[in-house]
């Protein structure tokens, strides 16, 4: 099984042409970016071209904003198109919108082939028909009994038309047919024709329908794999036939995994980002109807290379343990063979995960320079140099880099409270004098370097035969007001011996029991 696919990508590695096709009828799911991204790596893998197509001929469903929302998130994103809305190309436009009048010539071919006709059914009509039927379906199997050119002779037609009747045209399913076809990912897959319905192909606003628009459109621009959501299997078939009724041969196709819910029970939508508390956007929304934000991955903190890591990973696997990869390594490593058929369960802890490795990867002195104005707009003066210190000992400590304040913003200011837990734990009555005589002690260290501190308190220590726990711990809650942070001699050291003096006798005479 696998070898055959991987035969069938390899016979048309060349001229590798993929798109991608959103609607512009809301925020890009996760989901649409993942489908962009796998378009992305196979496009680039094989030297490819990669083209924005924007499908906007549903106007009932368009959404003012929406495109450029697509647009602009792909693009931090770090996922570039050679052909586009954008970029132009030789096989634009490249919204729908504004090519309607070559479908309607396609449409015509259609009706002039016999594998379309006329329906004049009105929406009334067939309305009553489901209220009859629930399962109604405008099927071979009973298109003869309703109101269409396939039952009326050549002149009703033309009087009907005349008149301006409205109408659409729909596709005619070949009766007595299996459609065969095959998936990049699921194999092949058969489909009795008698099983589907003559699908509207063209609307009486004027308008193509999605299959019409999508397979024209992806024939003119000569695109070689279709690498789309799950949802649209069920399309594929009347795709197949739409290409043999233009006698066109039809790219290969690749139909991408669902990702489902962290519980792993059904499709991930936005409400379940609502109710857990994580986003399934790319990048902030605002709905323009309703005025309602949605959070997006960008402004909650992730870096988009985490994102994309974190993406390629939900249905497909390199096939090592390998988990963290720059684009260019997905480039490299990714394969359609290795897109999993089975849904992929998006996880926000593992997402965080992505984050913080990417994190660790950053230089200190650039989270540095980004959390220098942070810390200039909370009124303290403190110096780049410091800022990147104090940054190089929290680093692995970070999930985004806005936790840097709440890591380090013991750098800047002194304690002001003491956390009444690790009071109760580690400042004993005993306590308050040995600090005092500590600091003392740490006057005289002449090189004020961790190991030399570090030396000063251990001879401290043994000469008073004190325990080492119970001298570091209330050190650290001096230095920090807390139990925890960054290793206690580095972080001496960083601060300063007129700091840490100023802080151990600062708790010797505020901290209370
Ligand atoms: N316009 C469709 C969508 O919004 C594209 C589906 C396809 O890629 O064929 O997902």
């Amino acid at each position: 099984m696998l070898e055959k696919t991987t035969l069938k990508i390899k016979e048309i590695m060349e001229n590798i042409r993929v798109r991608f096709a959103p609607s512009p009828t809301g925020a890009l799911h996760i989901g649409g970016v993942r489908t962009a991204l796998y378009n992305y790596l196979f496009a680039r893998q094989n030297g490819g071209k990669m083209i924005l197509r924007i499908e906007d001929t549903d106007q009932t469903r368009f959404v003012p904003g929406a495109e450029s929302y697509i647009i602009e998130s792909l693009k931090w994103c770090g996922i570039n198109f050679d052909e586009g809305v954008e970029q132009g190309g030789e096989y634009g436009p490249y919204k729908q919108s504004e090519r309607k009048e070559i479908y309607q010539k396609y449409a015509d071919k259609l009706i002039e082939s016999g594998n379309a006709y006329y329906a004049f059914d009105t929406p009334e009509a067939l309305e009553a028909l489901r209220s009859e039927n629930a399962h109604f379906s405008y099927t071979a199997a009973v298109r003869q009994n309703l109101d269409n050119s396939l039952n009326l002779s050549k002149e009703e037609v033309q009087k009907k038309m005349d008149a301006n009747t409205p109408f659409v045209i729909r596709f005619k399913m070949p009766e007595d047919r299996i459609v065969e076809m095959n998936d990049l990912v699921r194999g092949d897959v058969k489909i009795k024709a008698t099983e589907l319905d003559d699908k509207v192909l063209f609307k009486s606003d004027g308008m193509p329908t999605y299959h019409l628009a999508n397979i024209v459109d992806d024939h003119l621009m000569e695109i070689s794999h279709v690498i789309r959501g799950e949802e649209w299997l069920p399309s594929l078939p009347l795709h197949e036939l739409l290409y043999e009724a233009f006698g066109w041969e039809a790219p290969r196709f690749a139909h991408l995994p669902l990702l489902l819910k962290p519980n792993g029970n059904g499709k991930l939508s936005k409400r379940d980002g609502d109710k857990l508390g994580f986003p399934v956007f790319p990048m902030r929304w605002t709905d323009p109807k309703t005025g309602a934000v949605s959070h997006g991955f960008c402004e909650d903190g992730y870096l988009p290379e985490a994102f994309i890591n974190m993406l390629a990973l939900l249905g497909w696997n390199p096939g090592t343990e390998q988990e963290i990869f720059t684009m260019e390594e997905l480039i490299k490593s990714f394969s359609i063979e290795r897109i999993s058929k089975s849904g992929a369960r998006f996880d926000p802890e593992k997402a965080k995960w992505f984050n913080q490795q990417f994190l660790r990867q950053e230089s200190d002195i650039k989270l540095a320079k980004e959390f220098l104005p942070v810390l200039e707009k909370k009124g303290i003066n403190t110096n780049i140099e410091f800022v990147e210190k104090a940054v190089a000992l929290v680093k692995e400590r970070l999930t985004f880099s806005a936790d840097l304040w709440s890591q380090t913003s013991f750098f800047f200011v002194r304690p002001e409270n003491y956390e009444p837990k690790v009071v109760k734990k580690r400042w004993k009555e005993t306590i308050p004098p040995i600090m005092s005589d500590l600091a003392k002690a740490l006057e005289n260290v002449e090189i004020w370097q961790a190991d030399n501190i570090k030396a000063s308190i251990v001879s401290f220590i043994e000469a008073r035969e004190l325990g080492m726990g119970q001298v570091m711990n209330a050190l650290r809650l001096t230095l920090v007001g807390g139990g925890s942070g960054p290793d206690l001699m580095t972080l001496a050291e960083v601060l300063g011996k007129e700091e840490v003096i100023a802080r151990i006798e600062q708790g010797v005479s505020t901290i209370k029991r």
